[in-house]
């Protein structure tokens, strides 16, 4: 006979959700259908990556039976489980417990002499503390359940694995020590706990470190304060640091104590805002001295798969499968090259040519920040018949970031010097609000789609995605080139005496 449903239940991530916050477990069960619960495209892509990776593992187990979910009731996926487990399976995927009005699928249920080993698959390449939470709630679970369960494994993917077949591709970690302690003194408290919050008003909750950790949570604009001179937007304080300063009763960048120590570019910041207005510092001329002659703007697109695809490629490794490059000549002649890869096979020899072949008459090359000089870096050493050339280009670049970050700050950089924040105020006239893509985790998974899932989208989609891609990294070459007309401009002005 099944079980009464409760008004509300728990499951693995409403558990998870709770240890995090109690306001944004009640959030979850009582708004499930909240704007801010909607998987962006990104989200989305994260949890295709899991989902592919938790159907992969089953591979190592080619005697497991699958408890079906679809169209299935929770009490028909527990019928199904004491079904096979009373068969004899030996394993047994997405096995399904109740207990304690909470529900759970173990992702691999394998029997041993004498009991059972509990299995959760995970996509990241370590064991997290938040795993752990999610193996102890299961581990109560079925112990309440009658099962008698002797060893609990995290199971997740391999750094030492390299496409397509250098080491293996998961680790499988004993986790039972550290779980047991959590499952039999912890969780049972914690359930009865969240159960009772679930059947009370939207609880309240302090905002800090925890709407970060484990992961950034999604209602972040609803509690937070949404003001420029939150603590939060002083140049280099991430969540710790907030959370710390927040702690010390420091709210706002007003709060801040006189003497205390901070960087230099966050001391620019309180110079700026208090003045509200830019300040330059005198060395930006002789910082952009050495970019001249035939100049270009370099900047990479790339797509990161959780099992990777091409070779020499390890889980969740970046590789590079666009670029986008402005030349200007030193007549001021702008020129314009681009690279989007296609189909799924490996786009990065041909990538690699195709911009040896854009860069080879620059003098020196821009990016904004180092992440172009580690992709050609990893381009040389997949490539080793172009890394001569590939050396030959690293050597030409020049980080544009650090030349803002050491030199300008305005107001309205909101403490980040991601381009995107500081290209409105010192380019007033060119921003990305005109384009579908925005920013870098779309582009990756948009690439990513276009090349491994293209014969799902409709041709019309495919040719809109590929052009807003386009679109989105032409942009940020051009941001740069204006950026540093921009730069060179306000250099002038400090030659003279004009700025700020
Ligand atoms: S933003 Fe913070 S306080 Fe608000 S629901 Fe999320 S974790 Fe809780």
């Amino acid at each position: 006979m099944s079980s009464p449903t409760p008004p509300h239940l728990l499951s693995k991530s409403r558990f998870v959700a709770g240890t995090q916050c109690r306001k944004l477990l009640w959030w979850k069960v009582h708004e499930p259908d909240a704007r801010e619960l909607e998987p962006d495209v990104v989200l989305q892509d994260r949890f295709d990556q899991g989902r592919h990776v938790g159907e992969v593992a089953r591979d190592q187990f080619p005697d497991g039976v699958l408890i079906e979910a679809e169209g299935q009731s929770l009490d028909d996926r527990i019928a199904a489980t004491r079904g096979a487990l009373d068969d004899g399976a030996r394993v047994v995927f997405e096995a399904s417990f109740r207990h304690d009005d909470t529900f759970v699928a173990v992702d691999v249920l394998e029997r041993l002499p004498g009991g059972y080993r509990l299995i959760e698959v995970k996509s990241s390449t370590s064991v997290k503390d938040e795993h752990v939470w999610d193996a102890a709630v299961q581990l109560h679970v079925l112990r309440g359940a009658g099962l008698s369960v002797h060893r609990v494994e995290i199971m997740h993917l391999s750094r030492a694995h390299r496409n397509p077949d250098e080491g293996a591709l998961f680790e499988r970690t004993d986790v039972t020590e550290r779980v047991e302690p959590y499952a039999s003194s912890v969780v049972p408290g914690e359930v009865t706990q969240q159960l009772a919050v679930l059947a009370g008003p939207c609880p309240d909750a302090p905002i800090g470190l925890s709407c970060h950790e484990p992961r950034a949570c999604p209602f972040l604009e609803r509690c937070w304060p949404d003001d420029p001179r939150h603590i939060r937007h002083l140049y280099n304080v991430g969540p710790k640091k907030t959370a710390d300063y927040m702690r010390e009763g420091i709210h706002r960048i007003d709060d801040l104590p006189a003497d205390r120590k901070l960087p230099a570019a966050a001391r620019r910041q309180l110079r700026a805002t208090t003045a509200g207005r830019i300040v330059v510092e005198p060395g930006l001329g002789g910082a952009l001295a050495d970019f001249t002659g035939r100049i270009g703007f370099l900047d990479f697109e790339t797509v990161n798969r959780a099992i990777p695809v091409w070779p020499g490629l390890g889980p969740w490794n970046a590789a590079t499968a666009q670029f986008s490059y402005h030349e200007r000549s030193p007549d001021g002649a702008l020129t314009h090259a681009e690279y989007l890869a296609e189909g799924p096979h490996d786009p990065r020899p041909e990538l690699a040519e195709r911009l040896v072949e854009a860069t080879a008459d620059a003098d020196r090359i821009a990016t904004y920040s180092g992440y172009e000089k580690r992709c050609i870096r990893e381009l040389a050493a997949a490539i080793p018949r172009l890394a001569i050339a590939l050396t030959a280009l690293e050597a030409k670049l020049f980080d544009l970031l650090p030349v803002v970050r050491n030199h300008v700050y305005h107001p309205e950089f909101r403490g980040s010097f991601s381009i995107k924040y500081v290209l409105s105020p010192l380019v007033p006239d060119l921003s990305y609000n005109d384009l579908v893509i925005v920013d870098g985790l779309t582009a990756s998974v948009e690439i990513a789609r276009l090349l491994f899932v293209a014969h799902k989208i409709p041709e019309a989609e495919r040719d809109r995605i590929r052009t807003d891609l386009l679109a989105y990294c032409e942009r940020d070459t051009e941001a740069m080139v204006r950026l540093h007309e921009s730069l060179c401009t306000l250099a002038a002005a400090d030659g003279r005496g004009d700025a700020g």
